[in-house]
């Protein structure tokens, strides 16, 4: 199965499931991030059917967008989940996800952070480091628990990728090369608080080939067979997040495509570890579009500007990564005065923009969607230029909630103070 979402034109408006984007614009305002739970539940449902055929766990990367009601979609589908910090951990929980299906990553998790992960009961520690195995003996000894962890090696496996998502190479901060992982499995089969659980990589992102999945999944069953040797057994494989999604003209695999994959090496090579899969993007990506008004065309002989009331504080993924974001009229007017535009925001850097050079009928007070902004959109906004915080709106068939309310100017100083008089 492909990648579907729900947001399409009916009568030349432009609808999130059964809304139109200019109804949700009318009553919440812009700009405001739109998310499709049924987009969500299809990308959800169609990994984990793609793995029906073999024992899997799907833990959902919430750090690709953390809202609560998509934690809460996620969570009533029995979704595990892929945290990175103790705040996305206190999420998840508030959510109702179930500790035991976490699986928490990171290079740089503090004492606080392991003893909220430990005392919650997360099902999994995956260790970046041979001193992080030591805090967490230390941590579980002090707690008097048993700390399960995975180690997190580096496949050395390039993804093709933006060089910011690329974090599978040799000279990556994250995870240990394969000689460093041994020693430190050797040294947390010793240890009393320690339980090893398995191996974990994660290569990259908005990957859109198989094959460097198919290469670290290869490099990982060779390294389960090194650890056999000194006996150290393991019970699952934890091969991370990273399939790509279409933006533009990408053709990524799709989930069955790539659940095929590493199924098939699975198989060939004999091995029946579970499997965790921790995909981000891939589910929550094409289920949300941001939602902007126009609020100045400014035209010249060299470059025509869109400027509109979101902007990178908003959507940073153009401005960080250059990424590519369909940009689209929320009304089809049937006209023809198309011009090519840059469609730029309100802050003061020229890196802020979401498109460029988009042919588009469009005047001053237009709706526009940006597609495709559901992963890495919210969840890496900031309040940059004093900009509050936007909402953020679940559409469910033919109603809508406010899952996030756009944030008011007291919110945005209320940790702030004059000093002394
Ligand atoms: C970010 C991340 C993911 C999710 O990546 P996507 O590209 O969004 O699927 C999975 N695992 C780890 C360890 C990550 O850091």
């Amino acid at each position: 199965m492909s990648f579907v979402d729900y947001f399409k034109y009916v009568d030349n408006q432009y609808y999130g499931e059964e809304l139109s984007l200019s109804e949700i614009a009318a009553k919440v305002g812009t700009p405001c991030y739109v998310y499709s739970r049924a987009t969500i539940e299809r990308q959800w449902r169609v990994f984990d059917s793609a793995f029906d055929s073999y024992p899997h766990r799907v833990c959902y990367s919430v750090k690709a967008n953390s809202n609560l009601a998509v934690l809460d979609v996620l969570t009533r589908l029995g979704s595990g989940f892929d945290i990175v910090s103790a705040g996305e951990l206190h999420r998840v929980m508030r959510a109702g996800g179930d500790a035991g299906k976490i699986v928490f990553s990171g290079v740089g998790k503090s004492d606080t952070e392991l003893c909220h992960a430990l005392k919650a009961g997360v099902g999994c520690l995956n260790i970046e480091s041979e001193s992080e195995l030591h805090r967490i003996q230390a941590v579980a000894q002090e707690l008097r628990v048993k700390a399960p962890i995975s180690i997190r090696v580096n496949p050395d496996v390039d993804a093709n990728t933006h060089p910011y998502i690329a974090t599978g190479l040799r000279d990556s901060k994250f995870g240990l090369g394969a000689r460093d992982a041994e020693r430190v499995f050797v040294l947390a089969a010793a240890m009393p608080n320690i339980e090893i659980k398995g191996i974990a990589c994660h290569i990259g992102s908005q990957l859109t080939e198989t094959r460097p999945f198919i290469d670290s999944l290869e490099k990982l069953i060779d390294f389960i067979g090194q650890l056999a040797r000194v006996g150290i057994g393991l019970s699952h494989i934890d091969i991370g997040g990273g399939l790509g999604i279409i933006y533009h003209n990408e053709s990524p695999p799709t989930p069955d495509q790539y659940a095929n994959a590493l199924i098939n090496v699975l198989k060939r090579r004999k091995c029946n570890l579970p499997i965790i899969i921790q995909p981000g993007r891939a589910i929550v990506g094409n289920a949300g579009v941001l939602l902007t008004r126009v609020e100045y065309l400014k035209m010249s002989s060299d470059r025509n500007f869109a400027v509109v009331d979101a902007g990178m504080n908003d959507l940073l993924r153009p401005a960080l990564y250059q990424g590519f974001h369909e940009i689209l009229p929320v009304r089809l007017s049937g006209s023809s005065t198309r011009h090519a535009y840059d469609i730029v925001g309100p802050v003061c850097e020229s890196a802020d923009y979401l498109g460029k050079g988009r042919v588009l009928d469009i005047g001053e007070g237009d709706l526009l969607v940006v597609r495709s902004v559901g992963a890495y959109g919210f969840s890496m906004s900031s309040e940059y230029n004093s900009r509050l915080r936007l909402a953020e709106v679940m559409i469910d068939r033919d109603k809508y909630y406010v899952i996030r309310k756009r944030q008011t100017v007291d919110q945005s100083m209320e940790n702030e103070s004059l000093l002394p008089r």
